[in-house]
């Protein structure tokens, strides 16, 4: 862990290293991940039932690539009751945060009698990735899922690996909730590449949305540009704005519930009472006794953790929007007050008892956002990701006689002849004198 000051003579070099320690891209597998979304697009169900035996351990075939409809509701009856409850509020409380960032269209007649509109329209279909090698993340398929359903997106495939033939049932049960019934037990670039290119089972999406490993990421990033994709995601971060009021085990947990994510993972305190932060950090030594997945907190600590002590709050906000962190937690009295100094985070939780892992879950704003300091020009998963806009112009005579001699100037200098034309031709069949 790193211990910075503001004060010190040395604190703007040892904080450009800290911020210069995230990086969203993994280079090293772009080689193989080439050939297999090659292999896909060139031998279709045949690659990918290959590649599934490969990686997952599991013998398919075209015709059961697809979890059916029995296998679904056998697996996802399986959940208990109260984590059924879980899911159902989870997805209630998302769905209905994103039902109100549903934007409108867009109509008005301007000055020059030309009326000026913008309409949205959602995306036909969409690939769900939802990671399952190591891990099941029920939680990643309502905040990928409900932004596209609340879109209007008719269409969302879901892919999932399932190593060893194993199905998930709560993966499969948040499916259900979300009203996603076409899923695939395939995953890695595989699957990526299948969702692009389409093969003879699937058919081809139209964006991409999803976390993943390397593989996944990398994958995604190739196929960008052919279909959508929502980001890139890197390791997870916090960076925690605290007053020496808090309960210094709370942010000591706080800390922890980012750094477990992964070892790469970043988890940054700025108070501005160093005996508060060295408090902190005794209990978090404490809790990493018992936490169970204590390895990767620990690690993630010690090479990417850090404490910055700074002078004032007004400071603390410059160097919070320097981090532009994927998570801002804001323990002060008065956490709306700081936010408003803020321009650069992925999502904020404001207040003592507003931890970071409410958002993770049944908080109602979406939990994929922008990492490695990408806050500072991207934003977390929306309905707009599923959304495209169109703009129109409706002119009748009066408004091209308005705007047009300036278009037939501007095409003319820039030597587009036919441009001119259009608009001068009609200019002319109503009556322009050119003088
Ligand atoms: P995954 O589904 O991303 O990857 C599993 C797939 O990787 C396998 O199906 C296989 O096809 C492929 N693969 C594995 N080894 C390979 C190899 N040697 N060559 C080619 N392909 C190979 O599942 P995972 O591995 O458990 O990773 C999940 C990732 O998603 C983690 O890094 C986790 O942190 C991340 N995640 C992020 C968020 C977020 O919101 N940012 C949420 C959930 C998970």
């Amino acid at each position: 862990m790193k211990w910075l000051q503001s004060s010190d003579t040395d604190f703007e070099t040892r904080l450009s290293s800290l911020l210069a320690d995230r990086s969203a891209v993994e280079t090293s597998v772009s080689t193989p991940v080439r050939d297999i979304i090659a292999a896909i697009r060139a031998q279709g169900d045949t690659a990918l039932c290959d590649y599934t035996a490969r990686f997952d351990r599991l013998a398919i075939t075209p015709e059961t690539i697809r979890i059916s409809e029995a296998e679904i509701a056998q697996e996802a009856d399986k959940v208990d009751a109260e984590l059924m409850e879980a899911l159902t509020l989870a997805a209630t409380r998302i769905e209905s945060f994103h039902r109100a960032q549903m934007p409108s269209d867009l109509s008005y007649t301007d000055d020059a009698g030309l009326t000026l509109g913008m309409r949205w329209t959602s995306l036909d279909a969409v690939g769900l990735y939802v990671p399952g090698g190591k891990a099941a993340y029920p939680s990643s398929v309502l905040m990928n899922a409900l932004p596209a359903r609340v879109a209007g997106v008719e269409r969302i495939a879901m892919c999932v690996p399932c190593p060893d033939g194993v199905l998930n049932p709560l993966v499969l049960a948040a499916a259900r909730v979300c009203g996603v019934s076409e899923i695939y037990r395939i995953g890695g670039a595989q699957a990526v590449a299948a969702l692009a290119y389409g093969t003879a089972t699937i058919p081809p999406v139209d964006r991409i949305v999803g976390p993943g490993n390397a593989y996944v990421a990398e994958a995604k990033r190739q196929v960008f540009g052919h279909v959508g994709i929502d980001s890139i995601a890197g390791p997870s971060e916090v960076v925690i704005v605290a007053d020496n009021r808090n309960e210094p085990r709370f942010v000591a947990l706080d800390l922890l519930a980012q750094a477990e994510h992964d070892e790469l993972a970043q988890a940054v305190l700025i108070t501005d009472d160093a005996a508060f932060a060295q408090t902190v950090v005794e209990a978090l030594g404490n809790e990493l006794q018992t936490l169970p997945r204590a390895a990767i907190a620990g690690k993630s600590w010690a090479d990417h953790g850090a404490v910055v002590i700074v002078r004032d709050w007004a400071e603390a906000a410059q160097i919070a929007n320097r981090f532009a962190s994927e998570h801002l937690e804001v323990m002060l009295d008065d956490p709306e007050g700081f936010a408003t100094q803020i321009r650069h985070a992925g999502a904020m939780f404001l207040g003592r008892n507003c931890p970071e892992a409410v958002g993770d879950y049944v908080g109602g704003p979406n939990h994929v956002l922008p990492t490695s300091r990408t806050a500072r020009f991207a934003s977390g998963l929306s309905v707009f990701d599923f959304l495209k806009r169109t703009t129109s112009i409706a002119a009748d005579a009066n408004g091209l006689r308005a705007v047009g001699p300036a278009g037939v100037a501007l095409a003319r200098a820039e030597g587009l002849g036919a441009h001119a034309l259009s608009l001068s031709a009609r200019l002319d069949a109503l009556g322009w004198n050119q003088g």
